[in-house]
């Protein structure tokens, strides 16, 4: 290590502090606020400013005696750029207070321990690397959820299993929200093309932000304040805020065991729901707006050049205020050339003049790109059992036995650890809607299970299938369209609205229709939906509880439905919640007792027994306590179900290549996987007679035959090396509305 000590005699009489990372915009670096900070305390101190762009504003700022543009780091010799930073803190005698934190992380790995360096050892980099799991624990604090993700398949799953409420986070920068699943794969290919290097899912936290500012040398604090945002900009970020000083406890033991040095920020947020204390990240440097701590009292920047330079201020540390806002400021500045052209939406270049995402890349590992593996057993004999397809007859849809009979298994085996968990008899009712494919329809019927219909159609279909009417649910909106005077004979028939209950309970009463079980389907309370009787709304409940006196029905079914695959099974079970406690308001006022509650389909795929048989116990136990033990519970299972157990089965027709890499073109499209946009379908390839092997993530897409920009049925992928033309693909996961919702068009 080429450092020299930092003498007593230079530093006290001239010691220059270089502050790297200026830009002042929208989402700034912090320099030009350390500069502010450094100044309030010796305001002849020498401020050098560093950053690798002309455009980084805060060159301009009068706080700076000077500025250095040094070369950006697209094609900079990596070693060259840290051995000229710190040549020049040597040269000076000074210290170098680092604003860009991959920066900061290259120096303290090229000079680790540098005494003028005042940035974290390489190891305290590591630890707080995201998801920060180490520094969380040593900080007392929980992380959200989260996952690694290698590709779309991955994440979506990830997603679905939270809501579609999380957050898509670069290896150190970024985050951008996402609730759906084109955002999804927009923000994954965003993340890694902006940043390189693996991209991490998050869970949405719902509640209150703070941050927390600190500075430390050589693992001892010297002081923390912690702010609240009380005003963001559209991105976000912090734009006003109030701050208070915070004691060290935790915060000096993470100091102390990653022996700290520089400034930092823990950013952490407590979920409004459980109180629970989150940690989102920390930052290796001082955040930007360190200036407005200062403002408040505590001046971190200089407390921190004092300890590493002896350097006593010449200004005491004074509070004006509690808070702090931003305004935006003109100053002189030399000419800049004018941008070329106004890039739409803003170019990348525009919000990172510092140019921190070419770093990033460059010290990204390149991404592996997996070679087709191995299906596992019971999906190879599946997919065996199911072809070969006659010759001609490419692309066609096939059916996955196997995985349909598991599927049924599954969902038996959640009947039983319902009824054994809460003493209720439970049943599955298989909605038709979903795949009313008469070999579904068939299997489901041979288990003795219900089937769910939203039309008389569908319930002719049911008893077509051998179904007997008592094992058919009716329900939804449409339930007497065509319905031409012949008697209907069901098990349970479920109302949408306060008339359509008023019109079924005339129906039944002119004998023209027979159930078990007449009831209400409860809308969600808290989540917008079409469907449904909102009895959290008085007058709503005033009319359902005279239409039951009128018709005089003591004894009804309780139906509630909203896809667990969309808001998560913990707003599910909120929904469930609110929505049978406004129920059990108007049973106890109409005396009016409950027999039978539905519990509702949309449960993700891929859910496993446990899992679903968790959450319909836990739903059954609050209906129990609300309402009194029911006869009988009831759900409806579709796309858990039927996605599985098809697939769609293709020709590769052309292999491209193009500036954006490889792309496959085949004789299937979006017609036949229309649900494209719902869920990413795993493919698997092979040649003609060889094997099926599963394509893994990567960059690649297979593009359908039709012709219309949007037929890509699936993107994000590996194609195999040796991929060609009359080579077979097949795109699993295609037999719920892929299947009922496909459309003739382009053949
Ligand atoms: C569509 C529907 C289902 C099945 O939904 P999936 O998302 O396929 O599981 C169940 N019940 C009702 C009332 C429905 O409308």
């Amino acid at each position: 290590m080429s450092a020299s000590p930092i003498t007593a005699t230079t530093a006290v009489t001239s010691p220059t502090v270089l502050i790297t990372g200026v830009h002042s915009g929208p989402n700034p670096s912090p320099g030009l606020g350390l500069a502010r900070s450094l100044r309030r305390a010796w305001p002849g101190l020498r401020l050098e400013a560093v950053d690798y762009s002309p455009r980084a504003t805060g060159l301009s700022a009068p706080e700076f005696d000077r500025a250095h543009v040094h070369p950006d780091w697209h094609g900079a010799d990596l070693d060259a750029q840290c051995a000229a930073l710190v040549s020049m803190v040597e040269s000076t005698g000074g210290v170098l207070v680092p604003g860009l934190d991959l920066e900061a992380e290259l120096l303290a790995a090229r000079h680790p321990g540098h005494p003028g360096v005042l940035a974290p050892p390489p190891a305290a980099f590591a630890l707080v690397a995201k998801p920060a799991e180490r520094a969380a624990e040593v900080l007392g604090l929980a992380v959200p959820e989260h996952r690694r993700v290698e590709g779309i398949e991955d994440a979506a799953d990830f997603a679905a299993a939270h809501g579609w409420r999380v957050w898509v986070k670069g290896p150190r920068h970024d985050a951008v929200p996402v609730t759906t699943l084109p955002e999804l794969a927009t923000a994954l290919h965003r993340v890694r093309a902006t940043w390189g290097g693996p991209a991490l899912a998050q869970r949405h936290v719902d509640g209150v932000e703070e941050s927390i500012v600190f500075a430390a040398l050589d693992g001892e604090l010297l002081g923390a304040c912690a702010m609240r945002k009380t005003m963001l900009t559209a991105e976000g970020k912090t734009w006003a805020g109030t701050v208070e000083p915070v004691r060290g406890g935790r915060l000096a033991e993470f100091v102390r065991v990653t022996r700290w040095t520089g400034g930092g920020e823990v950013e952490v947020i407590r979920e409004a729901r459980t109180g629970e204390r989150y940690l989102l990240e920390v930052n290796p440097r001082f955040p930007a707006w360190v200036h407005g701590a200062t403002l408040t009292g505590p001046n971190l920047p200089a407390r921190l050049v004092t300890a590493a330079t002896g350097l006593p201020p010449h200004l005491p540390e004074r509070a004006e205020a509690d808070g702090f806002v931003r305004v935006v400021e003109e100053i002189p500045a030399d000419p800049l050339p004018a941008p070329e052209h106004r890039a739409f939406p803003g170019s990348a270049a525009a919000k990172h003049p510092s140019a921190m995402p070419a770093l990033s890349r460059r010290l990204a590992p390149a991404r592996p790109r997996p070679a087709p593996g191995e299906p596992d057993a019971a999906l190879a004999r599946d997919v065996a059992a199911a072809l070969p397809v006659p010759p001609g007859e490419s692309p066609c849809r096939v059916l996955l036995r196997g995985a349909l009979e598991s599927g049924l298994d599954l969902l038996g085996g959640v009947c039983r650890d319902v009824a054994v968990a809460t003493g209720v008899a439970t049943r599955f009712a298989y909605s038709v809607k979903t795949n009313p494919d008469r070999r579904v329809l068939g299997a489901v019927q041979r288990r003795g299970a219900m089937a769910e219909t939203v039309s008389l159609s569908e319930v002719r279909a049911c008893l077509d299938a051998g179904f007997t009417g008592d094992r058919v649910v009716l329900g939804g909106p449409a339930k007497w369209w065509r319905h031409d005077g012949a008697p209907v004979d069901v098990g349970a028939l479920f109302c949408d609205s306060v008339s359509d209950f008023e019109r079924t309970v005339a129906v039944v009463e002119q004998g023209l229709a027979h159930t078990d079980i007449l009831g209400l389907r409860l809308s969600t309370i808290g989540v917008p939906t079409r469907f449904g009787i909102d009895l959290s709304h008085p007058p709503t409940a005033r009319a359902v509880a005279k239409a039951l006196r009128t018709a005089g029905i003591r004894r009804i079914g309780l139906h509630f439905h909203h896809a667990a695959s969309r808001i998560g099974a913990v707003a599910w079970l909120r929904e469930f919640t609110d929505a049978i406690s406004a129920a059990a308001d108007l049973c106890a006022r109409t005396g009016v007792r409950v027999r039978c509650v539905d519990l509702g389909g949309g449960w993700r795929p891929g859910t496993s027994r446990a899992e679903l048989a968790g959450v319909l116990t836990r739903a059954v136990r609050v209906a129990t306590r609300a309402l009194g033990r029911p006869e009988q519970v009831l759900f409806e299972p579709g796309k858990v179900l039927a996605q599985p157990a098809m697939a769609v089965f293709s020709t590769v027709l052309d292999v491209r290549d193009g500036p954006d890499g490889r792309a496959a073109v085949v004789d299937a499209s979006v017609a036949e996987l229309p649900d494209w946009a719902g869920h990413p379908h795993r493919v698997l390839w092979r040649r003609p007679g060889a094997d099926w092997r599963v394509l893994g993530p990567g960059d690649e897409a297979v593009l359908g035959r039709l012709c219309m920009e949007h037929d890509r049925p699936r993107d994000g992928l590996a194609l195999p090396a040796d991929l060609a033309a009359g080579d077979h693909l097949l795109f699993l996961d295609a037999g719920a509305y892929d299947a009922s919702m496909s459309y003739r068009f382009g053949t």
